[in-house]
């Protein structure tokens, strides 16, 4: 067995028989427990207590038929998921993803990380994510619409602002949110918290759109500073042109570096000028539209086909904003051998687990999605504060904090990095800070 310590090798083998074919799912645990040999041999308490068994198991797992009807009056059936991973250190904290990819194994991969992301954040919030397999391509604001109120119909049962509280990811942005606030709120009649991300009329947070793609850029901004480097001069390359991947863009591009590629499903572009994100934004958050339409506006930019080819392209730093495994060992070699010298996650899990072993054995300096894309969750942690003292801060004191809080998780990461692994070993670092505090509160309350 490829862990290499005898005891989380059994746990390993028998969370796989536990959740056979569950391939995302079981690389994200099999990524955690390979970094988490060093706790195995200096903790003995933490295994004695049973803690990692635990912990790899969801304390609740919810699955749900969303019907809801399409323009044309007829029943659409779609599955919706929310896993309750771990709230040993607060209520559950998780996004909703919309998109045909989603299914049990993507859920329970995204809520495990999201345990750890969480309590590197500093802020008390425990793991959940959910979602569905509804694809809002192509479907009108009303479908989008009725879809939401299906959804919300089930879930509120689960949810509150002191027990679940559920925010964006792939395909939930402003839009879906404000739908899914509205129909808890109709169900219910109580105003409350109970989802970030909400649009600034009815509680939301200054900054928490830009969040996860400003912090992502912070955190990378302390990788560089380590090594006496910035982000000016710098070429980047930034895979999606979704939230994450457009506030990446215009966070380096205003740290100094030129933004040079971007993505989506379909391609990438490439404007050596750097890319002029107006264009993206009107693209992207204005119609919806795709990224190819982007040479319309930019004649002197490329389109190419098929979205994997951008890692093609020479850079510095590249930032993975999309989606899972979206960079495997060949694309990782591709980076390397083109001199990339930070590679740092935006989305979650978007490097497998033998890319992510490519960058470190070639010196990459390379962030770990846990760490450094906790800008955005971290941010809906300090919404859920404002609502809760009904109150709202400006949008610097709240990008201050997301600064501050991405330091410290680069601090905490890095320091647990240097005490049980080798000191640039960010992904080793980052499992095993998060790690311990949650193990730590799971003993003190009784996990046994
Ligand atoms: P969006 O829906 O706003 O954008 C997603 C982008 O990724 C789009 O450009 C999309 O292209 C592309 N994409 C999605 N699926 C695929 C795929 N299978 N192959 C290639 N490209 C794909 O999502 P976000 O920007 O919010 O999320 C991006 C990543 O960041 C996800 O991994 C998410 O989990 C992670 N993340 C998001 C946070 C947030 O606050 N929003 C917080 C922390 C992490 P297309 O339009 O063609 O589908």
């Amino acid at each position: 067995m490829e862990i290499n310590n005898a005891y989380l090798d059994e746990v390993y083998a028998r969370v796989c028989a536990r959740n056979a074919g569950e391939k995302e799912f079981l690389q994200a645990v099999k990524e955690v427990f390979t970094t988490l040999i060093p706790v195995v041999e200096k903790r003995p308490d933490i295994v004695e207590s049973g803690v990692i068994e635990q912990i790899v198991e969801p304390e609740r797992f919810i699955q749900f038929r969303v019907a809801w009807l399409d323009d044309n009056g007829k029943m659409q059936i779609n599955r919706g998921f929310r896993v309750q991973y771990n709230s040993a250190i607060g209520p559950y904290k998780g996004g909703l993803r919309l998109h045909p990819s989603v299914c049990s194994s993507v859920i329970k991969f995204l809520g495990f990380e999201q345990i750890f992301k969480n309590s590197l954040t500093g802020l008390p919030m425990g793991g959940g994510k959910g979602g569905s397999d509804f694809d809002p391509k192509g479907k009108s604001d009303a479908e989008v619409m009725r879809f939401c109120q299906a959804f919300m119909t089930e879930l509120f049962k689960y949810i509150g602002p002191n027990e679940d509280v559920p925010a964006g990811d792939i395909g939930v942005g402003a839009r879906e949110i404000g739908y899914l606030f509205g129909q808890y709120k109709r169900i219910t009649g109580d105003f409350s918290g109970v989802l970030t991300g909400k649009g600034l009329t009815y509680g939301g947070s200054l900054v928490r759109k830009q969040a996860t793609g400003y912090g992502l850029c912070y955190f990378t901004n302390n990788m560089l500073k380590a090594k006496n480097d910035s982000f000016k001069g710098k070429t980047v390359v930034i895979s999606g042109s979704g939230n994450v991947a457009i506030y990446a863009c215009e966070k380096s591009t205003q740290l100094g570096a030129k933004v040079v590629a971007m993505s989506d499903s379909n391609g990438y572009i490439y404007d050596a000028d750097g890319i002029k994100l107006d264009v993206v934004k009107a693209i992207k958050e204005g119609r919806r539209g795709r990224i190819k339409e982007y040479i319309d506006a930019v004649p002197t930019a490329t389109y190419t086909d098929g979205c994997r080819g951008i890692w093609n392209i020479k850079c510095d730093i590249a930032l993975p904003c999309a989606t899972q495994n979206e960079i495997d060992e060949a694309d990782a070699k591709k980076l390397i051998a083109n001199g990339v010298k930070y590679v740092c996650e935006g989305a979650n899990m978007p490097s497998t687990i033998e890319a992510i072993n490519a960058f470190l054995s070639a010196g990459v300096y390379f962030g770990p999605a846990k760490a450094a894309n906790a800008g955005g969750v971290a941010t809906s942690g300090l919404e859920m504060s404002q609502n809760s003292i009904r109150l709202s801060w400006t949008a610097e004191e709240v990008d201050q904090k997301l600064e501050g809080i991405m330091k410290s998780i680069y601090d905490n990461a890095s320091k647990a990095a240097k005490e049980y692994a080798t000191e640039d070993n960010l992904v080793a670092g980052a499992n095993i800070a998060g790690f311990l505090k949650v193990a730590e509160a799971m003993m003190a309350q009784g996990a046994l």
